[in-house]
């Protein structure tokens, strides 16, 4: 089954890969970051309280974000696989995900079913910021970037690390053309499926 997570820095290119892979494996795409404009734009509770921070380039607060993840996949969508997009971005969200997904598992075994696979997409900070000017999303001007990525390398970065711990991980050079990256991307998600 087809379950990952897509991990990088804002610009590395998570969004575009992650919604070309989920068309090729037939899995849905669910990226945090779309979900939250989305509400931002309905004006919904939740959008009202996300975007002060997403103006700013700050995190939205963990629990809003976790509630709203478990919520994205009870849809039947998501039964046979996923790519998550921008989630987790904290510790704590990577730890409260890994026991929502244990809690799901009634037996012992069930736990290998409910395990994923981390992708880390790798991009030099200089070609992000170049890449994120050229976007011109409301939250890509100089002073949020700036902000995102000292939050990505605070709050985000260790994640490498907690899932390189628990074998979870897999690196991708980012730094190539869309084509090459999905084409690596594929080879490297055949061998882990
Ligand atoms: P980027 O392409 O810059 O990584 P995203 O579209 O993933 O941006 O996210 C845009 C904004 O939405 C972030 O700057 C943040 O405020 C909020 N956001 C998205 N995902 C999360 C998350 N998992 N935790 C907290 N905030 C999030």
């Amino acid at each position: 089954m087809v379950r990952l997570v897509f991990l990088g820095p804002p610009g590395a290119g998570k969004g575009t890969q992650a919604s070309l892979v989920a068309d090729l494996y037939q899995v849905p795409h669910i990226s945090t970051g779309d979900i939250l404009r989305s509400n931002v734009k309905e004006e919904s509770p939740l959008g009202i309280q996300a975007k002060e921070y997403m103006d700013k380039g700050d995190l939205v607060p963990d629990q809003l974000i976790l509630d709203m993840v478990q919520k994205r996949l009870e849809h039947p969508d998501a039964e046979n696989g996923w790519i998550l997009d921008g989630f987790p971005r904290t510790v704590t969200q990577a730890e409260e995900f890994a026991k929502k997904l244990l809690s799901g598992s009634s037996t012992e075994n069930e736990t290998e079913s409910n395990s994923f696979q981390v992708i880390n997409l790798e991009v030099p900070d200089d070609i992000l910021v170049t890449r994120l000017l050229s976007r011109g999303r409301q939250d890509d001007n100089q002073e949020t970037i700036k902000n995102r990525l000292q939050v990505y390398y605070q709050q985000t970065q260790p994640l490498i690390e907690f899932y390189q711990a628990r074998q979870q991980l897999v690196t991708v050079d980012g730094n190539q053309s869309v084509d090459v990256v999905t084409n690596s991307l594929k080879q490297t998600i055949d061998k882990l499926i």
